[in-house]
Parts: structure tokens; C-alpha cells; sequence
């Protein structure tokens, strides 16, 4: 069970939206930042251990900023990505280049950048000496096909279009060794938004017996192994958050019985968690534009799936809680929509919630991940601001609105005026 709360009154709020029209993402930084150290502390007993933040799952300079100052690198997978982690100050080692199908031009940049490469295939071993020469430090992705279970976000290994084979595993690492390499890594991912702390301790466990297997065989000394991300959030109020304490000292078991037995330590433990660390602090605030009664009751609020996926794309629980009710004790069963031309444009369906008025705003938990990110144009909808709310109570925007002259920014309509169909 998890408290739904959030970071500020009714009170508050209004006065944020008097300055920021809703709808808008904020995150809460002081609950953000008390997490991250508590996930810090759960591998701290290994010493080299870092979080390189998917950048994906919240791509805002300003919360790449915020975790740097923590530690944190970034887990990075196209070329605005790295871009983006550079202007955050983040370069070198401290980004994971984490990608796939990928194209020259991001590699280069990678790089440049100085990144550690992690590849997801084989075939980008002659692909990357190409264009960049093989780095001395790299990173194969595993996928383990029928050895694993994957989960219904992320689909079954053997399915994902994701890393390497086994044998393609050790074919590489040969490869890559006569080429020049001399600091190797080894990645995996698995599963997404996994609930359950167990499922990161075996896959701990799979890559520790990797590495073993790869320095009997190979001879080849592993420098870290990246558990990747996937650690899961309570969505639901009934959910359990995953226990971070036991997926840590679950991995440490397992280390001191079979990497430092085994001679392989110091090996670093990665990872890169998107969700866990920025998910659970971001809220979307919207208010009630209108009230239909049909079949169904449906609540039309102001923000719509392009500034939330989630629901419609995975049919995703998003808890929501309706502002300044005395009671807030569901009294109705709603439709909670946006206004796209999409009737999957919805936030919740057969919702119980406290009676509605037009006007009203809601809030819609857990959006810090893949939230905002996931924004799209279609049927000419605009992405909302970022806040940001700061330890001290201050709110910052991160990132303002989108307007109309972004939407037709790659629009050149003097050209228009001179054609002639
Ligand atoms: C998406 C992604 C992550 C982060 O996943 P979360 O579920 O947000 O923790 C990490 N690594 C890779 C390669 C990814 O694609």
C-alpha cells in the first residue's frame, strides 16, 4: 500500500497556476532527491557503483542537472540525447550510450563525448571500428531469449529485438580484445516497471555467472556489469514499492559468494533506472473544461494523452486525485478523457472519484517518467511547461509550454504562398 499524497495544498496550487496555466507537469524535487539517496545507499557497499539516469524517461537539462549533483550519469540512446547530456555537463564516462539500429552520426558523437559504448549487436563490432575505431572501453547488451521471462511492457527476450546471443557474446568480446579493447562491460535489460526486488537479483546473478563463464573461457576480467533499469513504481495504491535494501543487499549476497570468490572483484555494478528515480515525483495538474452525460460520464479536462501516454499506449493505472473536496470519498464512476480525436484518449475509465464540477482541477500522479517525454502533435495538440518544485517551496519552470509557432516551426508557408498545385 502506498499514501497517495502530493507535495502542495489547494491553496497552493492556485497560486502556481495563476503564474502557469494549467496543464503542466511539476516534479517535486525534495522527494526526487531523498529517494536517490536512498538508492545510492543500498549499493553502497559497492564502491564503484553508479546510476546513469535514462535520459529518456524525463529529458530535461534541468533534472540532469539536479542528479549530477548526486552522482548520477546519464543513460543516453540518440543523438539529442547526448546533446542534451552534454549541455546538462554531463560527458565522458558518466554517459552510457545505450542504443540500437544504430546510426553513424551517434556514434560519432558518442564518441566524441568520450561515452562508454554499450552495443546492442554483433554486427555494430565493424560497423563502430569504421567510423570511430574500437574504443578502449566497451559494452556488450545481453539478451538471454528463453532463459529469462521478460514482462508484458518490455515482452519476452526471445521476442525483443534487443542484444546480443550468448555465443555472440564471447565471439564479440574475442573481437573486440584483438582489436584493441581493454575495459570490458556487459549489460542486460530485461523487464520494465518489475515490481518484485527479486527479478534485479537474478538478473544480478545471470551476469555474475556471465562474467565468471567469461574469464574460465576468455580470460577476459570484467569492468562493470550494467543491471540497466526497470525498477517498477506503485502506480496503484495497492501496489508495494520494490524494496530497494533488499535488491541491494540481495546483489551484495551474491557478489561475496561468487565474484569475490571467484577473483573478479572490484567489479562495478551499473545501472540505469529512469522510472523509479524521476516517476513517482511528477504530477499532471489539469483542470475540468467540461462534463458529459451520455452512456457514459465523461470528464474533459484541459490536458489530453499527448501530454500523458501512458493510459492509452499500455493501458496504464494512473491514480488521480480531485482538489479541494471535503470529502474525498468517491461518490461517482467517471470517464476521465482529453480532447483528442482518439476515444483512447483517456485517463482513467470507470473511475470512482468525488463528484466533479466544471472547473475543478485534478492531479494525475506519477507522471515524472515517461510523462511529459512521451509527448506527441498529433491532431495538433501542444506539449505542456515542466515545473519544478524546489526544496525551498520555490517554483521554477524547466521548460515552458509549446506554442503555435513551435507546432509550424517546420512549416514554410512564404514557399506555400508561391505553390501552385
Ligand atoms: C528505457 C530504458 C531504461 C530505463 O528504464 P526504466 O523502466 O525507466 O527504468 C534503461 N536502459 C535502457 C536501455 C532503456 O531502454
Amino acid at each position: 500500500m502506498v499514501n497517495k499524497t502530493i507535495p502542495f495544498t489547494y491553496e497552493q496550487l492556485l497560486k502556481i497556476i495563476e503564474r502557469y496555466p494549467t496543464p503542466f507537469h511539476i516534479y517535486d524535487e525534495k522527494s526526487m532527491l531523498e529517494n536517490v539517496r536512498n538508492f545510492k545507499k543500498a549499493f553502497s557497499w559497492n564502491k564503484g557503483f553508479k546510476e546513469y539516469f535514462a535520459v529518456k524517461a524525463t529529458p530535461n537539462p534541468y533534472i540532469l542537472k539536479l542528479l549530477h549533483k548526486e552522482g548520477f550519469g546519464t543513460d543516453c540512446s540518440s543523438l539529442p540525447e547526448l546533446m542534451l547530456s552534454e549541455k546538462a555537463g554531463i560527458t565522458g564516462e558518466e554517459i552510457m550510450f545505450t542504443s540500437n539500429d544504430t546510426p553513424a552520426a551517434e556514434y560519432k558523437k558518442a564518441a566524441e563525448l568520450g561515452a562508454i559504448i554499450n552495443l546492442d549487436d554483433i554486427s555494430h563490432i565493424p560497423f563502430l571500428e569504421k567510423i570511430t575505431g574500437i574504443p578502449k572501453v566497451i559494452s556488450f547488451r545481453y539478451n538471454p531469449g528463453k532463459l529469462r521471462k521478460g514482462n508484458f511492457i518490455i515482452g519476452h527476450p526471445e521476442e525483443s529485438k534487443y542484444g546480443f546471443t550468448k555465443a555472440q557474446l564471447f565471439e564479440g568480446f574475442k573481437m573486440v580484445r584483438q582489436k584493441g579493447a581493454k575495459r570490458f562491460g556487459l549489460h542486460t535489460f530485461v523487464a520494465s516497471n518489475e515490481l518484485h526486488a527479486q527479478y534485479f537479483i537474478d538478473t544480478a546473478n545471470m551476469l555474475f555467472d556471465l562474467a565468471i563463464e567469461l574469464q574460465n573461457t576468455l580470460g577476459i576480467k570484467l569492468e562493470f556489469v550494467n543491471l540497466s533499469g526497470g525498477i517498477g513504481i506503485p502506480y496503484r495504491p495497492e501496489d508495494k514499492p520494490v524494496d530497494l535494501v533488499c535488491i541491494g543487499k540481495g546483489i551484495e549476497r551474491l557478489y561475496r559468494k561468487k565474484i569475490a570468490t571467484a577473483g573478479l572483484a572490484p567489479l562495478k555494478i551499473f545501472m540505469e533506472c529512469g522510472r523509479m528515480i524521476t516517476g513517482p515525483y511528477g504530477y499532471l495538474v489539469s483542470r475540468v473544461l467540461h462534463i458529459k452525460d451520455i452512456y457514459k460520464k465523461y470528464i474533459g479536462l484541459d490536458a489530453c494523452m499527448a501530454n500523458l501516454m501512458r493510459p492509452a499506449l499500455y493501458k496504464a493505472y494512473h491514480h488521480i486525485t480531485v482538489l479541494n473536496k471535503k470529502r474525498n470519498t468517491p461518490e461517482e464512476t467517471v470517464d476521465v478523457t482529453g480532447s483528442l480525436c482518439e476515444n483512447n484518449d483517456k485517463f482513467a475509465i470507470d473511475r470512482k472519484l468525488p463528484k466533479i464540477k466544471i472547473g475543478d482541477i485534478i492531479v494525475i500522479h506519477d507522471t515524472g517518467a515517461h510523462g511529459h517525454a512521451m509527448g506527441f502533435n498529433y491532431n495538433g495538440k501542444l506539449r505542456s511547461a515542466e515545473l519544478l518544485l524546489r526544496k525551498n517551496g520555490q517554483v521554477i519552470p524547466i521548460r515552458r509550454a509549446e506554442n503555435v509557432q513551435d507546432y509550424f516551426r517546420t512549416l514554410d508557408f512564404k514557399k506555400l504562398d508561391e505553390f501552385r498545385p
